[in-house]
């Protein structure tokens, strides 16, 4: 089995015995990445000699005793968290040369943990889409089929992920950008509670639903990486002052899932919902209930209105997030002569399609006039769709449900129909517009291409999503399957 193949526990357990060096562990990711990258391109950026120099300090580390889960383990990191000095561009034009001047405190703590950076990876701009087309760099492609979208927006760090282009990644997830290329790529994606992990030095897109987490190869992973990002920061007041569990021992916790309460969703199982993913959704379930877990249906009422809330509350947001961009305080600047041509140009200039439809939209709905019609109403619609998951949360203590409506698609098939890429979050968004945790697990596939199924759970119910996760995954061998890299679209 070659190194970059190995999950961050298997390494690990390798790394304390002395059989391998982070050294090696890191040669070998990146002779992958050599091997294979002109083809899937997960990465806008890859900082070699700063991983290979992390990797000598981690062995170091480790040589005078320490010891810590992510000690030396190569990480890939989305280009939209800034990292001090390494260029970081949110996918956009407008961030092109911005390197930033400090860490985002995940950054930071995964330094702090010997974690050693690989490169920063693709994403939509500014983390808007659903298929990382919306890069204003290159597109990146699903290892499984390279004719298809990895889904996004954080389709570089799944791709890479699933490629063995690194041993895990962090993303982030707005609207289900963590857990749609997760279910699309065929690894392990979790989006934390809303304020389990720090935003600080995350490029905002939408700040009442945005979500750092962890994209990786097993769900043992995952509950490793969200142990190192989760915490209190007093640089983000949204962080939850709540503990942070040993996610580890509480998800291995019992030998099956009996005495745990299951919800279905059945507005989840609607007219959209591919039948071939739908079968495989309903094969996890059954085997959830194998595994004893109690299976109860749930009813999430307005589940429907998941899609147009979250477009207009994220679209304001954005309006409001990106005013910041206007080539005065940093990024791009063109010229116009005076104040307002020089905004207008920069904007003009800086911003790809999707973005500027976003900032229109968002203006549109904040506007005199318009804002009780809309964004008033969104937010009024936002709570009934949290009282939705509070009232299924008193019956169960999961619920299990799909994450995306179907497989992977083809490239450019749905680039230019918005509302058919926006259709793809349909599953995803409600849980960031109620703030509650969620995680995609691999499945099955469906003419070879990977199908995840989401876990959600209540705030602060990672351990109980991770516990479901774990013992399903333990039962199945679906994330055992390693893509070959090639073309062959037949969907
Ligand atoms: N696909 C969704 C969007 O385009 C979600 C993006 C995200 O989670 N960052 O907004």
């Amino acid at each position: 089995m070659e190194l970059y193949s190995l999950t961050i526990h298997e390494a690990q357990d390798k790394l304390r015995h002395g059989e391998i060096s982070s050294v090696e562990l890191t040669e070998s990711v990146l002779a992958r990445i050599n091997a294979i990258e002109d083809k899937v391109r997960a990465y806008i950026s890859l900082q070699p000699e700063l991983a290979m120099q992390m990797a000598r300090l981690a062995d170091e580390r480790r040589a005078t005793g320490e010891d810590n889960p992510l000690l030396g383990i190569p990480m890939g990191i989305k280009d939209a968290i800034i990292t001090q000095g390494v260029t970081t561009t949110a996918g956009s034009k407008i961030l092109e040369n911005f390197v930033p001047p400090f860490d985002a405190t995940t950054v930071t703590k995964l330094r702090q943990a010997g974690a050693v950076f690989i490169g920063k990876t693709n994403t939509d701009e500014f983390t808007m889409g659903s298929s990382t087309e919306h890069s204003a760099f290159h597109q990146t492609s699903n290892p499984w089929n390279l004719c298809c979208v990895p889904g996004g927006s954080s389709g570089g760090s799944a791709a890479a992920v699933s490629a063995d282009e690194t041993l895990a990644a962090i993303g982030t997830d707005t609207g289900g950008s963590i857990r749609q290329p997760a279910s699309f790529c065929g690894v392990v994606g979790l989006k934390p509670t809303y304020g389990r992990v720090s935003r600080y030095g995350l490029i905002a897109h939408g700040s009442s639903l945005d979500q750092i987490g962890p994209l990786t190869k097993d769900v043992e992973d995952a509950a490793i990486l969200l142990g190192q990002l989760a915490g209190y920061d007093r640089r983000d007041s949204t962080t939850l002052q709540a503990p942070v569990p040993d996610y580890v021992t509480e998800m291995k916790q019992g030998h099956d899932l009996s005495g745990v309460k299951i919800g279905v969703p059945k507005e989840y199982f609607v007219e959209g919902l591919d039948d071939r993913v739908e079968a495989m959704i309903q094969g996890a379930i059954s085997q959830i209930a194998n595994l004893g877990g109690e299976i109860v249906e749930v009813s999430l009422p307005h589940t429907r209105y998941g899609i147009p809330v979250y477009y207009l509350v994220s679209t304001a947001e954005v309006s409001a997030n990106l005013s910041r961009y206007d080539g005065v305080r940093y990024g791009l600047r063109e010229d116009g002569g005076d104040m307002w041509n020089t905004f207008r140009q920069t904007r003009e200039a800086g911003f790809g399609a999707e973005v500027k439809r976003r900032i229109m939209l968002g203006t549109y709905a904040l506007s005199a006039g318009y804002y009780d019609a809309y964004y008033l109403k969104a937010q009024q619609v936002r709570t009934l769709l949290r009282q939705d998951f509070q009232q299924a949360f008193e019956k169960v203590d999961v619920i299990v449900c799909p994450t995306t409506p179907t497989v992977a698609f083809e490239m450019g098939s749905k680039i230019n129909d918005p509302l058919q890429m926006y259709l793809e979050d349909i599953f995803t968004v409600t849980l960031n517009l109620a703030g509650i945790c969620g995680m995609s697990v691999p499945c099955g596939f469906v003419a070879d291409m990977p199908v995840g199924v989401q876990i959600v759970g209540p705030a602060l119910g990672e351990s109980a999503i991770l516990r479901v996760g774990y013992h399903y995954e333990q039962a199945t061998e679906w994330h055992k399957r390693k893509p070959v890299i090639n073309c062959s679209y037949k969907n």
